[in-house]
């Protein structure tokens, strides 16, 4: 992923919204990439901080990007299962079809 496209994704990553091919490429982008997690870390730190200046919550910002970081690897990880179910899901239902239809031709 280029910066460019790593910084344009930073807002839906602090929203939660990126597709799961996104969210790893930018992940990978963040670790490897110094200007982009320091871009990260200032966003989060204006948008968490705005957010905690409005309910007065004290707070330690860098511990706090570190937890989202390491949920959207987890996050990743889950997904990256649950697609990895959903094939072996789809596998199921085509081997049943088939079955289903050997059954049908044969009798
Ligand atoms: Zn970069």
């Amino acid at each position: 992923m280029e910066c460019k496209k790593a910084i344009r994704l930073i807002n839906r990553f602090l929203d939660d919204d990126l597709e799961t091919e996104e969210l790893q490429d930018f992940i990978e982008h963040i670790e490897s990439c110094e200007g982009c997690n320091e871009e990260l870390t200032i966003a989060f730190l204006v948008k968490e901080g705005v957010a905690r200046l409005e309910n007065g919550n004290v707070f330690d910002l860098n511990k706090e990007l570190d937890q989202t970081m390491s949920r959207a690897s987890h996050s990743l990880k889950v997904r990256e299962g649950m697609q990895w179910l959903y094939y072996v899901i789809i596998g199921l239902i085509v081997l049943g079809v088939a079955f289903i239809v050997l059954i049908l031709i044969f009798l």
